[in-house]
C-alpha cells in the first residue's frame, strides 16, 4: 500500500471541479494518512497551479495539450511531472502507488480512468455517475473481477448504502429491503410554473438552492434529469429493480436518502448538504473521521417536507426510467444526448424546455443494442452525439 511511509496513495479525477474541491479538503485535514499521489484535470491552468502547490501530488495531469504546457510551465520550479492527453487519466487511475481512486470527472468522459481504476482493484470513490449509467453492467462486472471497492460519493447513493445492511449483496429482498426512497431536493424550478421554463437562463438554472455544484450536474437537477441519472445509478450499485425505487422530492436536503424494509422500518441517513460528509465517509470507511461539515442542528431544520415529483413538468426522469426499463444501449444514448443538450442550453443553442425534446428524438433515431461490450457503448455514446448535433443543427435552421 502507499510509499514507504504506509499512506494511503490517492488519486483525485477531476481535481478542480466542485467535487475535486471538496475531496481536496478533507484529505488536507488528515496529511499523515493519505498522499496525493496524482491531481488530474481538463484545462483549469490558474486552479491546477495552485493546488499542485498546495497538496504536492507526484503527477498533475491536463487532458487539454496547450493546458498541459502552460500548466507544466508554471509548476516549472516544482518537483510536479505534468502529462497530457486523455490515455494519461487511465494511467494514473492503475498506478501501483495509488490505493483510492476518486472518479470526480463530469459526464462520459471518466468513464475509461473510473474503469481502469475498476479494474486495478482499487478502491473507488465514484461521484461519476454518468460512468455506471452508461455501462452500468459492465462497470459492475469489472468492479468485480478487478476486487475493487466501491462506494458511492453521491450524496444519495452514500445515503442508501449507510442505511443498508453489510450484507446487501446477498440479495435486497434476503436481507429484508423492500424500496428505496431517493430523495431530490427538486432542483431551481421546483415552484416556477410550467409555462415559464421555456424562457429561463442558464444562470438560472445553474442556481442551485442547496449545493453549490458544477455547471452540467446543476442543469441536471433543474431538468431532473439527475435524478433520473440517480436512479439509474441506484439500479446498478445496490441491484434494486426499477420499480422499488421511488422519487421524493424532499426541499430542504436534509434526508439524503432512505431505504424502507419489510417490517415497516424505515432507515435514512440526514446531514448538512455538503459533499465532504459522503466522500470523508467513504474514505475513512468501515470507520469515520472528522470531514470538516457543520453539525446538523435538528432544532433549526424544524420541519421536512416531502412532495411526488411532477412527472409532466420534468419529462426527463420518465425518459431515464423507460431507458433503463428497455435496457442496452438505452442509457448510453440517454447520457450522451443529455450531455449535447445540456451544453447547448448552457451556450444559449438551446431553450430548457426543448433539452428533453432533443433527448426523446434521439433516442427514438438512434438504434438500441445490448451493451454486450465496451466498444458497443463507446460507439452508441458517439452515435447519440452525432445525431444530436445533426437534429440541434436542424433546428437552428
Ligand atoms: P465540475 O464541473 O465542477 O468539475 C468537473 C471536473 O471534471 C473538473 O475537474 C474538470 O477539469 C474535469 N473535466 C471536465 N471535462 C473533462 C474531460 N473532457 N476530460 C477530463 N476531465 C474533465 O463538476 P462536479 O460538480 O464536481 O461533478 C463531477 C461529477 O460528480 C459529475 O459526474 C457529477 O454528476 C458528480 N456529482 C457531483 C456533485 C456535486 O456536488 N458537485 C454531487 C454528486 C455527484
Ligand atoms: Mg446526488
Amino acid at each position: 500500500m502507499g510509499d514507504s511511509e504506509n499512506r494511503i496513495g490517492m488519486t483525485i479525477l477531476g481535481a478542480t471541479g466542485s467535487i475535486g474541491r471538496s475531496a481536496l479538503d478533507v484529505l488536507s485535514r488528515y496529511p499523515h494518512q493519505y498522499k496525493v499521489v496524482a491531481l488530474t484535470a481538463n484545462n483549469n491552468v490558474k486552479r491546477m497551479t495552485e493546488i499542485c502547490r498546495t497538496h504536492q501530488p507526484k503527477l498533475a495531469v491536463m487532458v487539454n495539450e496547450v493546458a498541459a504546457e502552460r500548466l507544466a510551465t508554471s509548476l516549472a520550479d516544482t518537483d510536479v511531472q505534468v502529462l497530457s492527453g486523455a490515455e494519461s487519466l487511465e494511467y494514473v487511475s492503475s498506478r501501483e502507488d495509488v490505493d483510492y481512486v476518486v472518479a470526480a470527472i463530469v459526464g462520459a468522459a471518466g468513464l475509461l480512468s473510473a474503469l481502469a481504476a475498476a479494474k486495478t482493484g482499487k478502491r473507488v470513490l465514484l461521484a461519476n455517475k454518468e460512468a455506471l449509467v452508461m455501462s452500468g453492467d459492465i462497470f459492475m462486472r469489472t468492479v468485480r473481477e478487478g476486487g475493487a471497492e466501491l462506494l458511492p460519493i453521491d450524496s444519495e447513493h452514500n445515503a442508501i448504502f449507510q442505511s443498508l445492511p453489510t450484507n446487501f449483496r446477498d440479495g435486497l429482498s434476503r436481507v429484508g429491503v423492500k424500496r428505496i426512497l431517493l430523495t431530490a431536493s427538486g432542483g431551481a424550478f421546483r415552484t416556477t410554473p410550467l409555462e415559464l421554463l421555456d424562457s429561463v437562463t442558464p444562470d438560472q438554472a445553474t442556481a442551485h438552492p442547496n449545493w453549490d455544484m458544477g455547471r452540467k450536474i446543476s442543469v441536471d437537477s433543474a431538468t431532473m434529469m439527475n435524478k433520473g441519472l440517480e436512479i439509474i445509478e441506484a439500479h446498478w450499485l445496490f441491484g434494486v429493480p426499477i420499480h422499488d425505487i421511488q422519487v421524493v422530492i424532499h426541499p430542504e436536503s436534509v434526508i439524503h436518502s432512505m431505504v424502507a424494509y419489510s417490517d415497516g422500518s424505515v432507515l435514512a441517513q440526514l446531514g448538512n448538504p455538503d459533499m465532504r460528509t459522503p466522500i470523508a465517509h467513504s474514505l475513512a470507511w468501515p470507520e469515520r473521521c472528522e470531514a470538516g461539515v457543520e453539525p446538523l442542528n435538528i432544532l433549526d431544520i424544524a420541519q421536512l417536507n416531502f412532495e411526488a415529483p411532477d412527472m409532466q413538468k420534468f419529462p426527463c426522469l420518465g425518459l431515464a426510467y423507460e431507458s433503463l426499463q428497455e435496457g442496452g444501449t438505452s442509457s448510453t444514448i440517454l447520457n450522451a444526448s443529455n450531455e449535447v443538450a445540456v451544453d447547448a442550453f448552457l451556450n444559449n443553442r438551446l431553450k430548457f424546455t426543448q433539452i428533453s425534446e432533443l433527448i426523446e428524438q434521439v433516442l427514438q433515431t438512434v438504434e438500441k443494442r445490448p451493451a454486450d461490450s465496451l466498444e458497443i457503448i463507446l460507439e452508441a455514446d458517439r452515435q447519440a452525439r452525432v445525431t444530436a448535433e445533426v437534429l440541434l443543427a436542424s433546428r437552428a435552421t
